[in-house]
């Protein structure tokens, strides 16, 4: 499986609690998978796909120090027995898979999966996904949370690129999928509310997270956003992981 890999060259692997969606808070091993199938402008994982081959515009073009990524430099390739290895050092059977888009990769994740319950029984698995992709039985039937972010205009992704409604349609039928919409302002929150013509999702798995990858960003979005969530009786999520940590990687 390719790893996004950390500056230290080791693959992006972390116990930390899980810092959006229904199970904030909850210990968890975070597995980052590398390649992404959007490129989104906000996006703070830009490390798995904003490779120096490609023309994709990103809000850090900003910054004159920016530079995009050399592939090589930040992909690892895995297997599952060294994936098993790797995380058997820590204290915690529930398991956060990113990325990226990790359903790019999602025969590789069935086996991993596979081989985590033959280790233990009790392992429990979670996905994080633009919902672009839909992926099959032997999936779907090892994966106890789907968190879905499906990317909105603010994006900057063209939208037949980014919007799926049938793969929507058919996780949400699955009863294990959430979906978080990044809200950084009340547009945002329109285009949400259109999507919801076309795609059947009970409110109560419906989170409406403020846009942010800052501290900073994030207290200025926070108010607007809860509010938005309470006057459409939608979820509020925060972004624990940047409070406790910062932008940081590998925590
Ligand atoms: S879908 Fe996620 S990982 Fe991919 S570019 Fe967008 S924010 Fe980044």
């Amino acid at each position: 499986m390719k790893l996004a890999r950390l500056p230290d060259g080791s693959p992006e692997i972390f116990f930390t609690l899980q810092g959006e969606g229904r199970h904030t808070g909850l210990p968890s091993v975070f597995i980052r998978a590398s390649l992404c199938n959007l490129h989104c402008r906000w996006c703070d994982t830009d490390y798995t796909w904003n490779w120096d081959d490609t023309s994709h515009a990103h809000d850090k073009d900003a910054d004159p120090s920016y530079r995009k990524y050399r592939r090589e430099d930040q992909i690892l390739d895995l297997s599952a027995a060294a994936i098993v290895e790797a995380v058997s050092a820590y204290p915690c059977r529930h398991y956060v898979f990113t990325g990226g888009e990790p359903l790019l990769q999602e025969k590789a994740w069935v086996t991993l999966m596979t081989a985590l319950l033959e280790t233990a029984p009790s392992s429990t698995f979670e996905i994080e996904s633009n919902g672009t992709l839909l992926p099959g039985a032997a999936f779907l039937d090892r994966i106890d949370q789907i968190n879905l972010s499906p990317k909105l205009a603010n994006s900057g992704v063209a939208r037949e690129l980014r919007y799926k409604p049938a793969v929507l349609e058919a996780l949400a039928a699955t009863g294990k999928a959430d979906f978080k919409f990044v809200i950084g302002d009340v547009t945002d929150l329109t285009e949400v509310l259109y999507l919801l013509k076309d795609v059947t999702i009970p409110p109560s798995h419906i989170f409406l997270m403020p846009k942010a990858i800052s501290v900073a960003e994030l207290e200025a979005n926070q108010t607007f956003v809860a509010a938005l969530a309470q006057e459409h009786g939608f979820r509020y999520s925060d972004r624990l992981h940047l409070r406790l940590f910062g932008a940081k990687r590998g925590v």
